[in-house]
């Protein structure tokens, strides 16, 4: 694994894919027990409100194999609690990420673990990798799912998110070129 930068907030710890090719008993192994998982374009694409076959029994696997699994999104409660329900876990809707206090109300909906402990899960570098590493928790960036339906906020994010990789790859390209972060652009 690439010695990590000091400053890293736009860093990823890995970049995956999809959710399914994340390799979780690795996870588990170095000593993350909590998952922050983000809803829109990671899990879901904007226009599906329920979880099919797969993901449900993806995330039983993951409570089987120990996880506390939380999903955290910023969007509106409805639909973040119609989706939580459907994979029986607890969920943080409007958490306003990158800022720390949606990710503060996840982490009190299960046991107390060390910020080291935690792992969040996404498909943006401007809410999920800024927001998880400035708490100090390992993130994982995934692809989104289906660019097209995302909304004016999201689009101006993915401006930034392009320059944010643009510089990672100029600044640190060992760790640019380790990471495949060229599939993410
Ligand atoms: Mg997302």
């Amino acid at each position: 694994m690439p010695v990590r930068p000091p400053k890293s907030r736009f860093i990823p710890d890995d970049y995956q894919k999809t959710i399914f090719d994340i390799d979780y008993r690795l996870m588990y192994s170095l000593g993350i027990r909590t998952l922050l998982i983000d809803l829109d374009n990671t899990v879901l694409p904007y226009d599906e409100a329920l979880p099919g076959s797969a993901i449900l029994d993806l995330f039983q696997s993951l409570s089987k194999q120990g996880f506390s699994v939380v999903v955290i999104s910023n969007n509106h409660e409805p639909r973040v609690k119609t989706f939580a329900q459907a994979v029986g876990c607890p969920y943080v809707h409007s958490a306003k990420k990158p800022f720390p206090w949606g990710f503060r109300r996840a982490l009190r909906l299960v046991p107390p673990v060390l910020p080291a402990a935690v792992c969040v899960i996404g498909d943006q570098v401007m809410t999920d990798v800024w927001g998880g590493k400035r708490l100090g928790f390992r993130v994982v960036l995934v692809d989104a799912l289906k660019r097209n339906s995302e909304k004016w906020y999201t689009r101006l994010n993915r401006r930034w998110e392009q320059l944010a990789l643009k510089s990672i790859e100029k600044r640190y390209p060992d760790l640019y070129d380790s990471l495949r972060l060229a599939e993410k652009r």
